[in-house]
């Protein structure tokens, strides 16, 4: 495999809202920290369907999409040294500028001028991504890349459990079983919950949560979430949260079924904001309220976890890159069953 400068490049980009265009770019060459990724595998993320919506809170439209993503290395700046030509990787999609406090702080995923490569107009819904060579992880061999496509999701449920420092034993409490709850839900057994209680919508996603490591599922069409917490729990509670949805409902839930001191993550990416929050209850209760945002170390311990999850069982959908409309329909659309959906190359 070897490729010659300046290379012809298509970039999937939401450019009206439902709407996706592919750019006709050209990649003059790498700078010498750079390394050149030929997409493989570009999963639909969440954060995409509502970017798709126009609809994200930090990524007004025209944006080129794609973060999810793992290929092959296609070529390599003249200063990389770890990263090699031909090697199978999935990419930390973020860009930090390595001197403001938070970095100085190895705290990179506050950097005063944290970025995207997607909002920088190198989405990876395209032919090839260019990426700093320290963002770049090799893949086990045995992980296919739509596995390797999922490891910045499961980044971020290894972000948001870190933070919840879930202790052994602990009783879980997610609601949502979107890609991000479940591999949540899955994190949260790794890190030794004794019980993982998932709640949601009855269906597929729900037994996936139960083939994740999940001890009870919880059908809220049919139960108030918080109840039956509290019922599975003997009257205690959650001793941690997740709300992976992005609604204020499901934030009054996932603070409700916390026993007093619990701790609620907030993951989910409100479309509205402010909510209401049960303030009396987290004053009675001396709940904790925290977000958690992609990723600061996490994809080393994603990839070793990943080795023994079902990544694959995710994958619902694959589309070849041309049909990038299509696929975006897919996941927008309820009725599909999707789950993740990948577009392959
Ligand atoms: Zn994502
Ligand atoms: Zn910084």
């Amino acid at each position: 495999m070897s490729v010659v400068f300046p290379l012809k490049n298509r970039v999937g980009q939401v450019y009206e809202p439902f709407r996706i265009r592919f750019l006709e770019k050209e990649i003059p060459g790498l700078a010498p920290d750079e390394v050149l990724v030929k997409v493989r595998a570009s999963a639909i993320c969440g954060s995409d369907l509502h970017i798709a919506r126009g609809r994200h809170p930090s990524a007004p439209l025209p944006v080129t999409i794609g973060h999810e993503f793992s290929g092959d290395v296609a070529a390599v700046g003249e200063a990389v040294t770890r990263a090699r030509t031909g090697q199978r990787v999935c990419v930390e999609p973020c860009i930090v500028c390595g001197v403001c406090d938070a970095c100085r702080h190895g705290d990179y995923g506050h950097c005063e001028h944290i970025t995207y490569t997607y909002r920088q107009g190198n989405g990876a819904m395209a032919d090839y991504v260019v990426v700093k060579e320290p963002y770049v992880y090799e893949l086990p061999p045995e992980m296919s890349y739509e596995a390797g496509a999922l490891m910045e999701p499961l980044s971020v449920a290894t972000h948001a459990v870190r933070r919840a420092e879930v202790g052994l034993g602990d009783t879980v409490f997610i609601v949502g079983p979107g890609p991000i709850g479940l591999m949540t839900a899955a994190m949260c057994r790794r890190a030794g919950a004794g019980r993982v209680i998932v709640a949601g919508h009855a269906g597929r996603r729900l037994e996936m949560a139960l083939e994740l490591g999940a001890t009870d599922v919880v059908d809220t069409a049919a139960q108030d979430p918080a109840e039956a917490v509290y019922r599975l729990t003997g009257g205690k509670g959650a001793d941690r949260s997740f709300e992976c949805v992005g609604k204020e409902e499901c934030l009054g839930q996932a603070l409700m079924a916390l026993r007093s001191s619990g701790i609620c993550t907030v993951v989910g990416i409100y479309e509205k904001s402010p909510v209401q929050l049960p303030v009396t209850r987290m004053v009675t209760h001396e709940l904790r309220l925290q977000g958690a945002q992609g990723y600061c170390w996490d994809f080393p311990i994603a990839v070793a976890a990943a080795r023994e999850l079902p990544m694959e069982s995710f994958i619902t959908h694959t589309f070849p890159l041309e049909q990038l409309q299509q696929a975006l329909d897919t996941a927008l659309d309820r009725t599909s069953g999707s789950l993740k959906v990948v577009l392959r190359a």
